[in-house]
């Protein structure tokens, strides 16, 4: 069954106001991207509604990705351990083999490459479950082509999962795979939002971001660009991170961005 009476339906239109906004935005970071014309990320799309795949297919082809599609998750358990993608799209209600169990078999086969969990069901435990079968993100259906896109790449820009790797600043710990923070010993609880934001300032430490940086690499600048969202987020962190601990540790480089202080 499917949820969408029509494949049109399922990219939910994006105002002209948006579309003009996405553009400037990406002809203005184009020399900052890192995806020049020389690199062209390769996508394997798993979905099992065949008019989507290939819609998926043209749409990404189209903004010059490369793009293969798998119908059942027993091809992209071949596919995807066969040749080197640079991220995944998985449906999580795939017939047969669904995307949960793909999802454990590439982690249990040692296939790393960033999945994007496709669903159809809002629910928060089918994003857990999605997250803990190894998944890195999810979108749900119908969704934005935009945003599908930014997310594609920037999964793809994080390059492959490091399992069992703890990022640390200062006294700050941050697991990545298992999506946990402790300040010293005690654990922090943070929103996917806090999180992801977190680790960029983590992998950037004592660096100066822009909000656009920290916008595009936390979750990415054509779907949430608001100017003040950085600072809101920043705020959240300082609250759960920094205040209760008496400690300043993201400070604010007046007129660029915010630093995640090293020391
Ligand atoms: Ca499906």
């Amino acid at each position: 069954m499917t949820l969408f009476p029509t494949v049109r339906g399922v990219f939910r239109k994006r105002s002209s106001a948006a579309r003009g906004r996405r553009k400037r935005l990406l002809q203005h970071h184009d020399n900052a991207s890192v995806f020049g014309d020389d690199w062209a990320v390769r996508v394997l799309v798993v979905e099992d509604e065949v008019r989507l795949a290939s819609l998926i297919r043209k749409g990404l082809r189209a903004e010059g990705l490369l793009a293969d599609v798998a119908i059942k998750g027993e091809d992209a358990l071949w596919m995807a351990g066969s040749s080197p993608y640079d991220v995944l799209t998985l449906d999580l209600g795939l017939s047969g083999m669904d995307g949960l169990e793909v999802c454990r078999c590439l982690r249990a086969d040692r296939v790393r490459t960033p999945i994007l969990m496709l669903t159809a069901r809002e629910a928060v435990e089918y994003r857990i479950a999605g997250l803990d079968a190894g998944a890195d993100d999810y979108l749900v259906k119908p969704f934005d082509f935009g945003e599908l896109l930014a997310r594609l790449r920037a999964l793809a820009r994080r390059g492959p999962a490091e399992h069992g790797t703890v990022l640390r600043v200062a006294d700050l710990a941050l697991e990545p795979a298992s999506r946990r923070v402790r300040r010293g010993d005690r654990e922090v609880e943070l929103s996917t939002k806090e999180f992801q934001l977190l680790e960029v300032f983590m992998r950037h430490p004592d660096q100066v971001l822009t909000r656009y940086q920290l916008l595009e690499r936390a979750w990415d600048a054509a779907y949430e660009h608001r100017s003040n969202v950085i600072d809101v987020y920043v705020r959240y962190l300082r609250e759960k991170l920094d205040r209760p601990f008496g400690v300043e540790s993201i400070e604010t480089v007046r007129g660029t961005g915010y630093r995640l202080r090293a020391a």
